[in-house]
């Protein structure tokens, strides 16, 4: 088997083989270089232009009003010729509700005709964007939501220096300890017994969505270690033979799921309501009719999530 099947199915934020981390000369003005392109941000959104109902990255490479209110800059990478910059921007005035900025800003580029474009939720969207977009994306929004919510130095205490060079770590200027964008490891599983996998749902999921169980990995644990306690934790089955499949990093906020298959050795469920909603054992009929939309009371995880893959994989006996 192959270890990282990626690309034979749309696993979103999985392609980023051409973006490469070359840090421009930082001495010339970023604005004024026709190869930089420019990514904006507004409260957790990003700015995409929708195409049919598909949707792609805006990237300006010309100054235009809204870099007036650029609060905070990252340098992305390089992705083929273009230097990319991701930009977050802000109104000043604190009375401005998140809902107001993005109205606002949304306003302002339809009226100065600015682009066709409009802040849209990356989590709606991704599956509408292509892989690369997705992946793009992805890493920006971790990014730049680093970036805004980590300002004080934890070992000192010092405020962060806005820094010149835009790099992806933080260094802080008073004790010199360098900060790098963390990521969260998620173990995510397709638990199987016989003809049947077990699917759940959290409590904060949308109406009737149904996916693979999954958690965050604790200290010391390997995934499979993270796989048996999340398991039983949760549902009360203890499993084995757990294998990897693949992975996918997952921007909400900065994730890196590690997608398992394993067997079940007791079938009887004992759910935990504090940690999930529900959950319960699907037939492989059953889930290839969830996976075709034909069940009015269950949807699946969304095209483009590896708990999709996953449940695609296993219904067409793949894995
Ligand atoms: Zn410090």
């Amino acid at each position: 088997m192959n270890l990282f099947m990626k690309n034979d199915i749309n696993l979103s934020f999985t392609d980023t083989k051409e973006i490469t981390k070359i840090y421009p000369d930082n001495k010339k003005n970023i604005f004024k270089q026709s190869e930089n392109y420019h990514i904006f941000f507004c409260e957790g959104l990003i700015l995409t232009k929708k195409i049919k109902n598909k949707f792609k990255i805006t990237f300006f490479n010309k100054k235009n009003s809204l870099f007036n209110y650029i609060n905070k800059t990252v340098y992305f990478g390089k992705f083929k010729d273009k230097h990319i910059f991701i930009h977050n921007i802000s109104l000043e005035e604190k009375t401005k509700t998140s809902l107001k900025q993005v109205k606002f800003f949304n306003k302002k580029i339809k009226k100065e005709k600015i682009s066709r474009s409009s802040f849209s939720d990356l989590r709606t969207i991704f599956a509408n964007l292509s892989i690369k977009d997705s992946s793009i994306a992805g890493i920006a929004k971790s990014l730049i939501n680093w970036k805004l919510t980590n300002t004080f130095c934890t070992k000192c205490g010092e405020k962060f220096a806005n820094p010149i060079n835009f790099k992806w770590e933080t260094q802080c200027i008073a004790c010199k300890k360098i900060y790098f964008p963390r990521v969260d490891p998620v173990i995510i599983v397709i638990v199987v017994k016989g003809n049947k996998v077990l699917i759940g749902r959290s409590h904060h999921f949308p109406k009737k969505l149904y996916s693979c169980l999954a958690g965050f990995i604790e200290l010391g644990e390997t995934l499979e270690t993270a796989a048996r306690r999340e398991i039983l934790e949760e549902v009360g089955v203890y499993i084995n033979d757990i294998k990897f499949i693949t992975n996918q990093p997952w921007p909400f906020p900065s994730s890196l799921m590690f997608g398992l298959i394993a067997k079940a050795k007791n079938k009887k469920l004992k759910v935990d309501k504090n940690e999930i909603e529900d959950a319960f054992w699907i037939s492989k009929q059953e889930l290839k009719q969830v996976l075709n939309g034909k069940n009015n009371n269950i949807i699946a995880a969304r095209e483009g999530t590896i708990a999709r893959f996953l449940l695609e994989k296993w219904v067409k006996n793949e894995i």
